[in-house]
């Protein structure tokens, strides 16, 4: 046994039984306590951190770091910015667990060791079904900063609204980012009287015209890259199409106009794949995405793509014919490896949700499982990458099973502790495991109509899943640690980004 192990081997016998002070979330993969503490006398938490001894150090892991507090001072060592980040991230954390004398911070001492489990650390917002702002969307990049989250998949196109401007068609946040108004339950209405035969109320108030100009997106990418975090859009095709086909109706299969639509759901008027002007419409959607967004991916949607107009529309019918496809199914193949091929040209990755295995995508399309994590085992065992975000435990519109919780919800069912429960490879042959480029929590806003209500739904569960995505499953210290640094990183939020997360019941 040589040095290197027997540390590695201390490292891990401690790491549990030190966690006590250790009040990070997510958990950092090996710390040890020390006796001791660093008093550093005046100062912010920040300037603290910018004035620790930092050393670069090319053995260390991508993201990831070493962070050393002894009574003398602080020392970190990264072989990246993003591992340095996240040190200082850490020792925020740290400082704050000692709540010593208020004139002077103190940090207990400590030495870490630390590196992510997945490169892919996500949250999804959705602005479509409703639109929360740009500075909502900063609060939630400080939040995921600080749970060393890397990536904001924005969910920008849907049938409700289109959120991103695009120089070249207008009329897509002209007319595509408001619509007439909003469905209420019939119930909330008039307390508990629920319409006999209707599920849903229009509520007949204009939503809109609510979208990010271009200057707004990048000044959101350029706040998200300062954190290290990536920005990665996702623009739906060839479903959730609606207030693109509303507003330039040639888009669709039957020319005419949907109207932005108000119900949430899934609606049949999706782009039509037969038309070469729709083709050619989405590549100059993408052009300007692409220069927009330096992220690596970008997210092209495919789920939730009903094929009724498809069967009936005869440019459908010919590509299908002309170019040998297996049906419809097939069809949306061709959209899918056109696009990922498209995206390719430009050296960036395409991303889909997990329908697009039905259409035989090329082995470039990263597949993001959401209808359980069958879609991603499959994906993963064919060779695709795959991004997990089961719905049964990564769905932040799900109920949370609290007490007295006084907002709606789409259904389902994932508490803190589901959340926290999750193992991204479960199913997975090892051989494949490393497919799984991470974990994602989707935040989709049907029933969250304000940044307080969305702020509830997302935290604590994305604290649980930032520890999955972070900590490895062998030092996680398990929920009843998690759930008593849960209720400390909720003050914690409120405390520097202004979030009020849900309780810790
Ligand atoms: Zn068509």
């Amino acid at each position: 046994m040589n040095m290197k192990t027997t540390a590695a081997a201390v490292f891990a016998a401690v790491s549990a039984a030190a966690s006590a002070a250790i009040e990070v979330v997510p958990m950092p993969n090996k710390a040890v306590e020390k006796p001791g503490v660093f008093k550093s006398g005046s100062g912010s938490f920040a300037e603290v951190a910018r004035a620790a001894a930092f050393k670069k150090d090319a053995s260390i892991p991508a993201e990831g770091y070493r962070l050393s507090v002894t009574p003398q001072g602080i020392s970190i060592a990264a072989s990246d910015d993003a591992g340095r980040f996240y040190a200082e991230q850490t020792l925020k954390q740290l400082g704050e667990s000692s709540r010593g004398p208020k004139t002077e911070l103190s940090f207990p001492c400590v030495e870490i060791e630390d590196a992510p489990r997945f490169k892919w650390r996500g949250l999804l917002v959705d602005d479509c079904r409703h639109f929360f702002g740009k500075e909502e969307v900063k609060k939630i990049l400080d939040a995921m900063a600080v749970h060393k989250m890397n990536v904001m998949h924005w969910h920008l196109t849907d049938d409700q609204g289109w959120r991103i401007e695009i120089k070249k068609y207008p009329r897509l946040t002209q007319v595509g980012s408001v619509r007439n108004g909003s469905p209420k339950r019939a119930g909330d209405v008039a307390k508990g009287e629920k319409k006999k035969g209707s599920r849903w109320v229009f509520d007949n108030k204009k939503y809109g015209p609510y979208f990010y100009t271009q200057e707004d997106i990048k000044e959101i990418v350029a706040y998200a890259a300062a954190r290290h975090i990536k920005v990665i859009p996702e623009i739906e095709l060839p479903g959730h199409a609606v207030a693109a086909v509303s507003s330039y109706p040639e888009l669709g299969c039957t020319g005419k106009n949907p109207g932005v639509r108000w119900q949430w759901g899934i609606s049949r008027d999706i782009f039509c794949a037969g038309n070469d002007k729709t083709v050619k419409f989405l590549e100059d959607v993408l052009d300007e995405v692409c220069a927009l967004f330096p992220s690596d991916v970008i997210h092209i949607g495919g789920d939730e793509a009903p094929k009724h107009r498809w069967k009936k529309c005869a440019k459908c019918q010919k590509r299908i014919k002309d170019l040998g496809l297996a049906g419809e199914e097939g069809l949306q193949g061709w959209m899918t490896r056109h696009f990922t091929e498209y995206l390719a040209k430009k050296g960036r990755r395409a991303v889909g949700w997990d329908e697009v295995l039905a259409g035989d995508p090329g082995k470039d399309t990263i597949v993001m499982s959401w209808r359980g994590s069958k879609g991603g085992i499959a994906a993963a065992k064919r060779g695709n990458d795959v991004v997990m975000t089961p719905n049964n435990f990564c769905y932040l519109d799900y109920r949370q099973g609290l007490k007295n919780d006084p907002h709606e919800y789409i259904g389902g069912n994932v508490t803190l502790e589901k959340a926290y429960s999750l193992e991204p490879t479960a199913g997975i042959p090892a051989a494949n495991a490393k497919h799984i480029l991470g974990v994602q929590g989707n935040n989709w806003s049907e029933y969250t109509w304000t940044p307080r209500e969305l702020e509830y739904k997302m935290w604590p569960r994305a604290s649980a899943l930032a520890e999955v995505m972070w900590t490895r499953p062998e030092n996680k210290p398990g929920f009843e640690n998690f759930r008593a640094r849960a209720k400390r990183m909720s003050e914690y939020l409120r405390v520097k980004t202004g979030i009020v997360p849900a309780p810790v019941q």
